[in-house]
């Protein structure tokens, strides 16, 4: 299989992070992360970021035409040329529009959209029990995954924190609008016969391994 262009599609919390880090690892892929991308730009006060923040801090979501700006400056950079693991993106069907516009403009394709879904209270449990480091933003969970010592990161040490969306009342707001406005994308890439479904109640390693047979069987599908 030439390419591996990848969605991850699934409520926040539901693992697309977690499972994005072992895509990278196994697969050689660069991993685009949106709401990484912006968490980074409010951080170095970039225009940016500064128009950005309170939309995140709300729990609500970025207008469409900044971050379509950013993704396509994004994949522009060549790294993404033989493939990449998008997560967080697309999260409207105008921004899914627009990245298959772009895609078919330069003759590629997404291979699969990887829908990992989850119930609600399962999500809402992980999230709050999501801690990031304030250095590297590695990610623990104190439920799940929780850190050697509390609330020091494993890897470099600093301090861990939960994200600032990661409060319950923006989670409420945040699931709400993953329902209206990203959802619907499940159907938008069933129609186009490129979703694959994966068990996201499940534990990390299952979810991966889950993850890797399907990507195993697309490219047996595609040398056939
Ligand atoms: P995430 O880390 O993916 O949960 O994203 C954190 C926040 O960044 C979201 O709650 C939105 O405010 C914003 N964000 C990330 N990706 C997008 C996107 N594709 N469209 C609009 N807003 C986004």
């Amino acid at each position: 299989m030439p390419e591996l262009n990848l969605v991850l599609l699934g409520p926040p919390g539901a693992g697309k992070g977690t499972q994005a880090e072992r895509l990278i690892k196994d697969f050689k892929l660069p991993y685009v992360a949106t709401g990484k991308m912006l968490r980074d730009a409010v951080d170095s006060e970039s225009e940016l970021g500064l128009k950005a923040k309170s939309f995140m801090d709300a729990g609500d979501l970025v207008p469409d035409d900044l971050i379509v700006v950013m993704i396509l400056e994004r994949l522009a950079q060549g790294d993404a040329d033989q493939g990449f693991v998008l997560d967080g993106f697309p999260r409207t069907e105008f921004q899914a529009k627009a990245l298959d516009a772009e895609l078919t403009k330069l003759g590629r394709k997404l291979t699969a959209a990887l829908w990992i879904d989850a119930p609600e209270e399962e999500v809402v449990k992980r999230l709050s029990g999501r801690r990031e480091c304030v250095k590297n933003r590695h990610v623990f969970n104190v439920y799940f995954d929780p850190p050697k010592h509390e609330d020091r990161c494993d890897m470099d040490g600093s301090r861990l924190e939960a994200r600032e969306d990661d409060d319950p009342e923006v989670v409420k707001r945040r699931l709400a609008i993953y329902a209206q406005r990203t959802a619907p994308l499940i159907d938008y890439y069933e129609h186009r016969e490129i979703l694959k479904r994966v068990d996201g109640s499940r534990s990390t390693d299952a979810v991966g391994d889950a993850i890797r047979a399907t990507i195993a069987t697309l490219k047996f599908e595609e040398a056939v």
